[in-house]
């Protein structure tokens, strides 16, 4: 058995593990990152839709993205390194009947400093041509757009590594124990004896949690995402999201890229694109999005990945109540690319000094469930 010893072992090299190991090391931590693929972004994170936006309607969220998408956006400038933020933005229809209870999540989003446009439904098509009927309005956020998570993640993962972090690639995680004090993490014949571990291993961070004895309420949702073929429209859609129905599309190249969150979709590690899925969402989108009729579908270039969810839909970001030295990092649902460079901040200064200053995880704490705490409704 080969042992080390480091500060921080991160499991998973996702955009959220390359995020948190870049600020570990930032604050002149010793981390190693293990992960069982054999490149990093090889989980969800190289199957999302890249959409990164501050549209939220729990203040805890739009202050994640407050903190995220400057990041992103000042990305090139502050590190030298392009990560394909493209600011193509959100543009989210909106139902009568949500109308009212939006219009107080946008307040709250520009109190606090995001710009969001309202426009009526006759404004809005000018960014993409819908049916109108039994819309109040629409809102649009300049700042929301696309990232290249590929990108991202390799720019954190190089950034750590100029700082002395260790990636290890093909290395599963096959047993955790408690350390006195830490914790002792096995791949195969290899150990790593370190301070703290942080689990950052998406739709599979219930299972780490279990090799340490851990209730880590975590688990995995297939999602789907369907590529049109080429559209003459020459005009760049925004990320755009029927609230009525949830269908949400946006421009691929000269494609479209479009889905729908199947609510009735089981948890667990269910594979490959369901037909019937397919046909259930071109015939709920054809409704608001009439054009679909002549739209060609590429089955050959539509993927599924994995959602992590927690039971509310918004992530775990915080120390575990039941063990010392451990963060969880994880159940980020379809928010993991747009709140990485927060999460990593956070946990940087939750290792590093104890309790985050810039940006407030107070409300991602495991602690929360079964509270009454505000639950974020724009969670797609
Ligand atoms: C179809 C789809 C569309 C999405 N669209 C968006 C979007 O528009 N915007 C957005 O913000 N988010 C979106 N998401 C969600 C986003 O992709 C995730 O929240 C994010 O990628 C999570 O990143 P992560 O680093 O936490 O996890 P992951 O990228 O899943 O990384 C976890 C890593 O842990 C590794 N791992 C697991 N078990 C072990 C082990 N035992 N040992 C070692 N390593 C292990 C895995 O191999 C993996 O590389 C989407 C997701 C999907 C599936």
């Amino acid at each position: 058995m080969t042992t080390y010893t480091t500060d921080v072992v991160v499991i998973g090299a996702g955009i959220n593990g390359a995020s948190c190991a870049y600020h570990l090391a930032s604050r002149g931590l010793r981390v190693a990152v293990l992960e069982r693929e054999a490149a990093p972004a090889m989980g969800s994170t190289g199957k999302s839709a890249a959409g990164v936006r501050v549209q939220f309607t729990t203040a805890a969220n739009i202050r994640l993205s407050l903190h995220s998408l400057p990041v992103y956006r000042e990305f090139a400038q502050r590190h030298d390194r392009e990560i394909g933020y493209q600011d193509i933005g959100y543009l989210l229809l909106v139902p009568e009947e949500r109308w009212e209870r939006h219009l107080e999540s946008v307040e709250l989003q520009k109190r606090l400093g995001a710009p969001v446009e309202v426009l009526d439904p006759e404004e809005a098509q000018r960014y993409v041509d819908f049916d109108p009927t039994g819309l109040a309005g629409a809102t649009y956020g300049p700042w929301d757009g696309v990232v290249d998570p590929h990108m991202a993640t390799l720019a954190w993962v190089e950034m750590a590594r100029e700082l002395g972090t260790v990636f290890h690639m093909r290395t599963p995680v096959t047993a955790i124990a408690p350390d006195s004090p830490g914790w002792r993490v096995t791949s195969g014949d290899t150990r790593w004896s370190c301070g703290h571990v942080v689990n950052t291993a998406g739709a599979w961070s219930g299972e780490i949690g279990r090799l340490a004895g851990l209730n880590v309420p975590v688990g995995p949702k297939r999602i789907q995402i369907f590529l049109s073929g080429p559209v003459t429209d020459t005009r760049t859609y925004p990320l755009t999201i029927d609230l009525a129905t949830g269908v949400y599309l946006r421009s691929e190249g000269d494609r479209v890229l479009f889905g729908l969150d199947n609510l009735a979709q089981d948890f667990g590690f269910t594979e490959g694109l369901d037909d019937d899925w397919l046909e259930h969402v071109l015939l709920t989108g054809v409704g608001r999005f009439p054009w679909w009729e002549e739209m060609g579908v590429d089955l050959k270039g539509s993927w599924w990945g994995y959602y992590g969810v927690s039971p509310d839909n918004s992530p775990i970001i915080g120390p575990h109540p039941d063990a010392q030295g451990w963060i969880d990092a994880c159940g980020f649902s379809g928010h993991g690319i747009m709140h990485a460079p927060s999460t990593g901040v956070a946990v940087a200064e939750l290792i590093a000094d104890g309790a985050t200053t810039t940006v407030d995880v107070e409300h991602f704490a495991h602690t929360r469930f079964g509270q009454d705490v505000p639950v974020e409704a724009n969670i797609f």
